[in-house]
């Protein structure tokens, strides 16, 4: 049926290449935007369009930032500056910056190693963290989702950090195992900072 229907086939092939949006929202969505006000889904383009354009990410901590602007991290002398916090994706820099707790400086991997699935120490940032880490570092936090992938990707950093006079800490436990750090609570995501352990 749909073959009949090519504007609805172009639409849908579309959303088929975006992750996370599961085939079974789909429909639901695509109907979300057909039904919308045409004003509302042009600033919706809009407002897409111009992410796209105007969002870079920071070549320092690889935090999105605005193209124009300096990093709102790595160039904030009200962020203490000698205390990095490795993340795997921006993500996790939102709950971490709700807690209100935190005002170091991030890291973001972009991911975490995965052999299964291609992915390794290369095609993340990790190179790029072990550059920056000079003598004005004084501690890095890992703190990587709770699973068997950030685990080794931990693991995989403090082999390469360990020789650093740096201080390596890691989330306290009381995360729960196999939780993605983005959706933990304000409350549970600030203990796990505050009562950090050595790695
Ligand atoms: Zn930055």
């Amino acid at each position: 049926m749909i073959h009949q229907l090519p504007t609805l086939q172009g639409v849908v092939k579309q959303l088929q290449q975006v992750p996370f949006l599961a085939s079974k929202n789909l429909y639901r969505v695509l109907s979300h935007f057909l039904e919308m006000d045409p004003a509302k889904l042009d600033a919706f383009c809009a407002a897409l369009q111009a992410a796209k354009q105007k969002l870079v990410r920071c070549s320092r901590c690889f935090v999105w930032q605005e193209k124009d602007r300096q990093c709102l991290f790595c160039y904030n002398e009200k962020r203490d500056q000698s205390t990095i916090c490795v993340i795997e994706s921006w993500q996790e820099l939102l709950a971490i910056e709700r807690t209100e707790g935190y005002k170091g400086l991030y890291h973001v991997l972009g991911g975490t190693i995965c052999p299964l699935d291609g992915i390794g120490p290369e095609d993340l940032t990790i190179q790029p963290l072990i550059n920056r880490i000079d003598d004005s570092i004084q501690e890095v936090i890992l703190a990587m989702n709770q699973t068997p992938e950030g685990e080794v990707t931990s693991a995989f950093i403090v082999q390469k950090i360990s020789h650093k006079n740096i201080k390596i800490s890691c989330l306290a436990k009381g995360v729960p195992v196999g939780s993605s750090l983005e959706f933990i609570d304000r409350l549970t995501m600030f203990k796990a900072l505050s009562e950090r352990r050595p790695f």
